[in-house]
Order: structure tokens, then C-alpha cells, then sequence
């Protein structure tokens, strides 16, 4: 599986590219890298895959399309 490690920012300038089904992960870039950034149960960030678009992206549809939503509980 992936692993994660804290986010810590590199750049002051993070930018959201795709967000997943409630928010659970974020597709992001930063300083030419990117990578998958969720919210730690803390309140933290935490980030995987972290390098080229292609990859980063990968990692993201992959994690989303796991997401067992309770939002669509009929
Ligand atoms: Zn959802």
C-alpha cells in the first residue's frame, strides 16, 4: 500500500487539483512535484506519491475510487 508521511509545505504556493468523493483526498502540486495530501484525524496533513502528475494522479483515482461513501446510503 502507499505510504505517508506528514505534509510538510516546500512551497508557499499549494494548488488543489481534484478532490475526492467528501473531500477525503486532494490532488495537489507544489513547486512542479505532485501528490496526494488527506487530513489526519488530528487535524494534520498527510501526503503519498508525491513526484510527476501521471503518478500522483494514479495514486489519487486509485485511492478515490476505494472510498466507501456514507453519503450514498440510501
Ligand atoms: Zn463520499
Amino acid at each position: 500500500m502507499h505510504r505517508w508521511e506528514p505534509y510538510i509545505p516546500r512551497s508557499p504556493r499549494l494548488r488543489v487539483r481534484k478532490t475526492s468523493c467528501c473531500c477525503q483526498y486532494e490532488l495537489c502540486g507544489e513547486g512542479g512535484q505532485y501528490f496526494v495530501l488527506r487530513q489526519t484525524a488530528d487535524g494534520g496533513y498527510e501526503e503519498t506519491a508525491r513526484g510527476l502528475y501521471p503518478h500522483a494522479e494514479q495514486v489519487f483515482a486509485q485511492l478515490a475510487s476505494q472510498h466507501w461513501c456514507t453519503r450514498q446510503a440510501s
